[in-house]
């Protein structure tokens, strides 16, 4: 296990995962039945931006760091600004120095009824988590591998929630993997929200992976994906995308207005833009932004 979310903390692929994740979980507070968010692979939770590993690959200030520069305006500073707001609580001296990982989001997110699950394996990831929640009786921090926790944790006693798949993609097969856990989580709990997300470098084996996911044929499956150059050079990470399942209704509408700025505001090259496609429907909206 040599990847550590430290190097890519708030990069443009932090910012749509999260800014999804946020949208997400404001839908379930809609309801006051309790919910659970489920994150598998969740990461260290809480990451300062002036550590080595972030100033080393400064991936932050073309994701977070243009988004907190940006001075957004109504519709898309309202769509971001949950999300947005726990950035904000982090840095309350101005400087931007400290990121929220998918755990502290949630964390912040949720209501006193709400429970988060967070699971990690490296070791030294887990301990800092560990410590991250310690004492919190609403959060529970588990050591468990992804694949066999995605099937331990469900149902969720609330029959309610999110389940967030964000694996490291160290290893061969993780995009069928990720096919494979979606279809047994979604036969244990079939009413749950999941996220999963997937790097995108060549297009081929994701066009692939969307096929895949697609027969699944699951109810409201979205595609997410936002590009920040073409796909020239498969070497490099041109883009990133969420498969959004039982989504909520207003998320298509939302990603439509969110997307096309996100995406001009976080190109870094010819081809820059973004998809939006409805798995199971040949309704595939796109847009270019350079
Ligand atoms: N979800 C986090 C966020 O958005 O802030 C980032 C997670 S990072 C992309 C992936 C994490 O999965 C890493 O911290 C890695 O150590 C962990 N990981 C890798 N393989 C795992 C496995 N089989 N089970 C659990 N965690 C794993």
């Amino acid at each position: 296990m040599n990847y550590r979310h430290a190097y890519h903390a708030g990069n443009f692929a932090d910012v749509v995962k999260h800014g999804v994740l946020a949208l997400v979980i404001e839908h379930l507070k809609l309801k006051t039945a309790p919910f659970r968010v489920i994150d598998t692979h969740a990461g260290i939770g809480l990451y300062d931006l002036s550590s080595e590993p972030a100033q080393k690959t400064g991936e932050w200030r073309d994701g977070i760091g243009r988004v907190m520069e940006a001075g957004l305006a109504p519709p898309v500073a309202d769509l971001l600004a949950s999300y947005l707001s726990v950035v904000r609580e982090l840095n309350a001296d101005g400087a931007l120095l400290r990121y929220p990982g998918s755990p502290l989001i949630a964390r912040a997110l949720m209501r006193d009824v709400d429970r988060l699950i967070v699971n990690e394996l490296h070791p030294e990831d887990q301990q800092e988590l560990k410590a991250l929640f310690a004492r919190d009786r609403q959060v529970k921090v588990m050591e468990l591998d992804a694949w066999t926790a995605v099937k331990a944790l469900l149902p969720p006693p609330e029959r309610r929630g999110v389940v967030l798949i964000d694996p490291a993609f160290e290893e061969a097969g993780e995009l069928d993997r990720l096919v494979v856990a979606l279809s047994e989580a979604a036969k244990r709990f079939a009413g749950g929200t999941y996220l999963l997300w997937y790097p995108i470098k060549e297009l081929r084996p994701v066009a692939a992976f969307r096929r895949n996911v697609a027969a699944l044929a699951l109810p409201k499956a979205l595609a997410i994906e936002l590009m920040i150059r073409g796909g020239e050079d498969e070497t490099r990470l041109n883009g990133a995308g969420l498969i959004a399942v039982n989504a909520p209704f207003t998320l298509a509408t939302n990603l439509n207005v969110l997307l096309p700025e996100l995406a001009r505001l976080l190109a870094q090259g010819k081809g820059a833009g973004f998809r939006l496609e409805e798995l199971g429907s040949e309704a595939a909206k796109g847009g270019s932004s350079a």
